[in-house]
């Protein structure tokens, strides 16, 4: 039997394991997806731990994945991103990945059929998740504005975002003219984590514009207003839970060498945020 997991603190309420298992069940494979919850200092123990034991693969979730990232030989995209969410053990040496940037362009061009290469695209966060996204849509060939509430930290990705991926347009801009960043633009990506905790919205319904395909990374709610607000401005949106999905079935890809059962993974993925 083939042992897969995640390593997080906290990882208790992770829809991962559900997620994963239905496609070990619906592939017939003998394996099994479990959580890790090591503590805060011991993360990079617990990959050498685990690539002693023979796992098979390991996701790394918050607050873990820049530490790990900097213990484990990245490639390109993950090393440019400075985190990692998937871990392979096949080879001579753990391999880490960052398949939140597969998640986001996958979730893009699949759910709403957009068209990135020449786009533009305004990416609304620059923490975890916006690095993903802005170093994704960047390769993907989109122009990318990033608008962050800590606009150094907007700057920041810019940067190395333009050091990073050949060819790229990226600026950096506060939260206070989002109308003027959208105007023109094709996509617009939540990445930061309001629409969580209340039904809030980083970005004001006045900027929304029916060019648009919105993508919110936030999937608890699914729902969430900036989604609600897309609609109604007449926008193509995709919820939260394609970006988990697909960043899921990229590492079962790595992993197994084998396409992702993506209805399967959907099904469970969708029934576990229900509950
Ligand atoms: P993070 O690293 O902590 O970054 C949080 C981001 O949200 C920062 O840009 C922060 O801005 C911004 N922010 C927080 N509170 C804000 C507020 N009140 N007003 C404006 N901006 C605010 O978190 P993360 O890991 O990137 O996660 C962000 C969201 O993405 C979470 O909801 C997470 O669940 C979701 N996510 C989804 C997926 C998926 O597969 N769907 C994957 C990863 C993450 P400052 O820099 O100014 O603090």
């Amino acid at each position: 039997m083939d042992v897969y997991g995640l390593i997080g603190n906290p990882v208790g309420h992770s829809l991962s394991p559900p997620m994963h298992e239905a496609a070990y069940d619906a592939l017939g494979l003998d394996a099994r997806y479990v959580t890790f919850e090591p503590d805060e200092d011991a993360a990079v123990d617990a990959v050498a731990g685990a690539d002693a034991l023979g796992v098979a693969g390991l996701n790394v979730t918050v607050p873990f994945k820049r530490d790990v990232a900097a213990a484990v030989e990245t490639d390109d995209l993950a090393s440019a991103v400075g985190a990692v969410n998937t871990l392979d053990f096949s080879g001579e040496t753990v391999t880490g990945h960052n398949t939140d940037v597969e998640g986001a362009v996958r979730a893009l061009r699949e759910q709403a059929d957009a068209k990135l290469e020449g786009s533009t695209a305004v990416v609304v966060g620059a923490g975890g998740a916006g690095r993903a996204v802005a170093f994704g849509l960047a390769d993907a060939g989109a122009s990318v504005r990033v608008a962050n509430r800590t606009v150094e930290r907007a700057e920041s990705l810019a940067a190395d975002v333009s050091r990073a991926v050949d060819g790229a347009t990226v600026g950096a801009r506060g939260l206070d003219d989002l109308v003027g960043a959208l105007a023109d633009a094709d996509v617009l990506v939540n990445a930061t984590s309001v629409g969580m905790e209340e039904d809030e919205t980083p970005v004001p319904a006045a900027a929304l514009h029916g060019g648009l395909v919105v993508l919110d990374a936030v999937y608890a709610p699914l729902e969430t207003r900036l989604l609600r607000d897309a609609t109604a401005a007449g926008a193509r949106t995709v919820d939260g839970a394609w970006m988990l999905l697909y960043q899921g079935a990229a590492a079962f890809e790595r992993w197994t060498d084998e396409p992702a059962p993506v209805d399967a993974m959907n099904d469970a993925l969708r029934n576990g945020l229900s509950q």
